[in-house]
């Protein structure tokens, strides 16, 4: 699906002002609003795709980028990066727009911040050398993660003891401030200053994590890398990531691939490439050569008159594709050697052979030097 022009989506022109465009929210996120709207699909889509605009379009710096690069621009749209927006139905409603939302209407969402919230992925680079990439591996990494503490298992009290409901919140998590601001009076609601959010508190904490219930470990950890996988690709170890909010499930783990030049091999997706040196004499006389793969070496035929850079292919000798039965291809380019400081009877057994041609031996040299005579007479 397109994404909309958010100038579109609030209905203002690109010249609108904060203002103006602070208003066609208002009114468009009260139209959509799901309390307004319950179950209706259509509308949730909506008060969705008003939000996502108003929280770009309400930013100076994120506006500017967005009339510069539309929604091309690396981290618009596609949900994540919209903080307070991402989650709808889950982590929704944090940060700008509960506040603004309860000046026009009063209501609020309450207890929507002590939800339970998938945890943040890890993003971590691993490098590889070309054969572990090609055969998958098991690779050791150093995971360091936020985890839910193992003394109180999430709780953050002693054991024995129980988190209290917070009676500055009454348990909601919220409180609502209220101040005056350009557009009047205005009724704020905030995380509860007390218990952070969480609508608990803590008498007596437990001692490993302080009462956050969650401890910062780093662990040693074996990691599967399946066979097959490229440069720059991502493999994702699931609920490896950083533990949840209020019970919710962790994160994932994304494993970004860099891979080690090989001393022989190069390779293109599954595809393995390797230059293979050959004497000018089996050039020419075609000879049958070992050439090196990932496993064991391969016997290669060249034919009689092979001539330098000439590529051949041996199938199935390349690299596997990614959870697949099949492989890439093996690709041999033959550089064919001169050789160098020749003895005075291997340059005479030459300068025979030299003797012996008749110059139909050389095709391209014939060519050319038919080419030069039609061009000059000769
Ligand atoms: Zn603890
Ligand atoms: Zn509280």
């Amino acid at each position: 699906m397109a994404k909309r022009d958010y100038y579109e989506v609030l209905g203002i022109e690109r010249s609108a002002d904060e203002a103006t465009i602070k208003k066609a929210y208002r009114q468009l996120a009260k139209k959509y609003h799901p309390d307004v709207n319950p179950g209706d699909k259509d509308a949730e889509e909506k008060f969705k795709e008003v939000n996502e605009a108003y929280s770009v379009l309400s930013d100076p710096q994120k506006r500017s980028r967005y009339d510069q690069f539309g929604h091309e621009e690396p981290g618009m749209g596609g949900g994540s990066g919209f903080e307070g927006f991402s989650g709808f139905g889950s982590g929704f409603g944090f940060g700008g727009f509960d506040d603004l939302f309860s000046m026009f209407t009063g209501q609020g969402q309450t207890q929507r911040r002590n939800v339970p919230m998938q945890g943040d992925d890890i993003r971590m680079n691993v490098t590889l050398t070309f054969e572990e990439a090609a055969r998958g591996c098991q690779k050791e990494i150093n995971l360091s993660r936020i985890e839910v503490c193992d003394v109180c298992g999430g709780t953050g009290c002693k054991a024995g003891s129980k988190p209290q409901t917070c009676t500055r919140c009454k348990g909601t998590g919220v409180e609502t401030v209220i101040s005056n601001t350009a557009f009047g009076r205005v009724q704020r609601r905030m995380e509860c200053s007390a218990c952070r959010g969480r609508g608990q508190t803590i008498s007596d904490p437990c001692s490993k994590c302080g009462g956050n219930g969650k401890i910062r470990t780093t662990k040693r950890r074996s990691v599967n890398i399946p066979a097959g996988v490229d440069e720059g690709n991502v493999v994702n170890v699931h609920g490896q990531g950083h533990a949840g909010e209020n019970g919710g499930p962790a994160g994932d783990l994304q494993l970004v691939i860099t891979i080690r030049p090989h001393k022989l091999f190069t390779r293109k997706g599954a595809d393995m490439f390797i230059d293979f040196p050959i004497s000018f004499t089996q050039a020419a006389l075609g000879a049958t050569i070992d050439v090196p793969t990932l496993d064991k070496p391969v016997k290669l035929t060249i034919p009689e008159g092979t001539q330098p850079g000439e590529r051949f292919r041996i199938k199935g000798a390349g690299i596997p594709y990614v959870r697949s039965q099949n492989k890439g291809d093996l690709y041999v380019t033959v550089m064919v050697e001169v050789p160098k400081k020749l003895t005075d009877k291997q340059k005479e057994i030459l300068r025979i052979f030299e003797e012996s041609t008749t110059g139909k031996e050389y095709e391209k040299k014939k060519s050319f030097l038919d080419k030069i005579k039609d061009a000059f007479g000769g």
